[in-house]
């Protein structure tokens, strides 16, 4: 297979986030867009063993530019992804299972609030003493079925960078990939700060 950067790196953010606990059991996606290129990872798969050649290639519109030779069917994320990419024009998504982003939506109704930390600094348009919201939506029985109220959590919420899906992980976003992993490594962050401070109370 020729090299691409784009598929190579899939492939090593996906060890990286398994290794994270992120996208353990199969679950949790990573995509990249580079022009009207959409890389995405198969589903069902064991993230940290992703090849390179196993990354789908698909337009804006989700027609298939290029598959993978085995019988691997794309992520079952690929319409929310698509659909991020046209409502924000963002470079990367990625979609976390981690622990983190779930306990916080027990602990929070409707938004994910924080305020006066300093790692609110890595997400863009946020400072320190801004306050911090995260919208949470509700989960489905099937990933795809999320997409309408994701959607209209990004348009409501014209700030936020990531939704919360109640139970389940959340969706992250940002100009480009190594912008995205800064703003899902952030956003964790945030929320093990919310979860441990509870712990004190
Ligand atoms: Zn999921």
């Amino acid at each position: 297979m020729e090299y691409n950067k784009y598929k190579q790196l899939i492939a090593e953010l996906g060890k990286h986030f398994y290794n994270l606990g992120w996208v353990s059991g199969t679950g949790g996606g990573i995509s990249i867009k580079d022009g009207n290129n959409i890389y995405i990872a198969p589903s069902g798969v064991q993230k940290d063993r992703i090849n390179p050649e196993d990354i789908f290639l698909v337009n804006l519109n989700g027609d298939v530019i290029e598959k993978p030779l085995n019988d691997l069917r794309i992520s079952e994320c690929t319409p929310i992804f698509l659909e991020i990419f046209k409502t924000n024009n963002s470079g990367a998504v990625i979609h976390s299972h981690s622990v983190n982003t779930v306990l916080v939506t027990d602990l929070f109704e409707d938004y994910f609030i924080c305020k006066n930390l300093e790692m609110q600094k890595g997400i863009e348009g946020y400072g320190i003493f801004d306050e911090l919201k995260v919208p949470i939506i509700e989960n489905t029985s099937k990933e795809y079925e999320l997409v309408g109220s994701i959607i209209k959590a990004i348009k409501d919420n014209a700030k936020t960078k990531a939704v919360l899906v109640n139970g389940h992980g959340i969706y992250v976003w940002g100009n480009s990939w190594e912008q995205t992993k800064k703003h899902a490594e952030c956003y964790d962050y945030l929320f093990k700060v919310e979860i441990e401070r509870r712990k004190l109370l």
